[in-house]
């Protein structure tokens, strides 16, 4: 557990997020942390013998599909049990009360989109930019096909893995590995918000990860404000506005109170 929040801290990210001006939120493993879904870096984040750099790779998928393949069914096993936290709850209710905040995901999860749910809007408001795809799709190898995973595969053997219903080619998750570029359409909207927005909240993501860590250098660099939230130390620090440190699950509900950031402007 970390710290308490600096109250003056607080009260400045407020003012920030409630200024005119679209906003920006980029979102990585550490807003799902609490929701039970590990990051890749954190204690717990090693799975088995293998980092998780060596398994969501073309390379590793090429070598081993089996692997990865079963990887792949072992975190989506974990999610299934899995919840938005009260950070995805609070995220959610704050959009809903704007029109003009863009969330922008790294996560694979469908967290964001069950918190949305969850308040009572399947609005496409509270639906992320996704820039690393889904885990819960999954692509041919080698031709157009996608679709929602079904369930558990048998990932027994190479001979027994998914394969395409219209070419027989291998099915491979939806996701995007490292080292593989990024779906176009999402980096476009994230480049366009980026370079508008006049606040950008930053939510559990150390920032290692590119290009998704330069949305939110880009606003920086064009005058915008930057808060971050994240118990730990992240590249963002150096240039942040407001650091609050503290899990999202904490810091979001008291930092967007329930439904929209208020702030008291003194009439003198
Ligand atoms: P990362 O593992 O590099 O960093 C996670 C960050 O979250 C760290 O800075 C850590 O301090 C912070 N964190 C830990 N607990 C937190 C909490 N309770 N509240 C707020 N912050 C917390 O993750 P990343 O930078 O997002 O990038 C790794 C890649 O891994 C991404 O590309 C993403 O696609 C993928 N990934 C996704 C999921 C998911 O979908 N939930 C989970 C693991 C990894
Ligand atoms: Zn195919």
């Amino acid at each position: 557990m970390t710290s308490p929040l600096l109250e003056s801290d607080l009260a400045l990210a407020r003012v920030l997020l409630a200024g005119p001006g679209p906003a920006l939120v980029l979102t990585g493993a550490g807003i799902s942390a609490e929701s039970g879904v590990p990051t890749f870096r954190g204690a717990g984040g090693l799975w088995r013998r293998h980092r998780p750099e060596d398994l969501a790779t073309p390379e590793a998928f090429a070598r081993d599909p089996r692997l990865v393949w079963e990887w792949y069914e072992g975190r989506r096993t974990a999610l299934r049990g899995c919840n938005p936290n009260p950070g995805h709850i609070a995220l959610a209710r704050w959009m809903l009360s704007r029109p003009d905040i863009t969330l922008v995901t790294q996560n694979v999860d469908r967290l964001h989109e069950q918190a949305g749910e969850q308040v009572g809007a399947d609005d496409a408001r509270t639906h992320p930019v996704r820039l690393h795809g889904t885990i819960d799709q999954n692509r041919c190898t080698a031709c157009e096909y996608v679709a929602e995973h079904p369930g558990p595969s048998d990932t027994s053997s190479q001979a027994t893995l998914p394969r395409c219903p219209q070419c027989g080619s291998l099915l491979r998750p939806d996701v995007v590995w490292f080292g593989e570029m990024l779906p176009e359409a999402a980096v476009t909207r994230a480049t366009e918000t980026a370079q508008c927005a006049t606040v950008c909240l930053v939510v559990g993501t150390a920032g290692a990860v590119y290009p998704a860590a330069g949305f939110a250098k880009i606003v920086y660099r064009k005058g915008g404000a930057l808060i971050v939230v994240d118990p730990g130390d992240t590249a963002f620090d150096p240039i942040a506005t407001v650091k609050l440190r503290g899990e999202a699950g904490r810091v979001l509900p008291e930092l967007l109170r329930a439904g929209g950031v208020e702030v008291s402007v003194s009439s003198t």
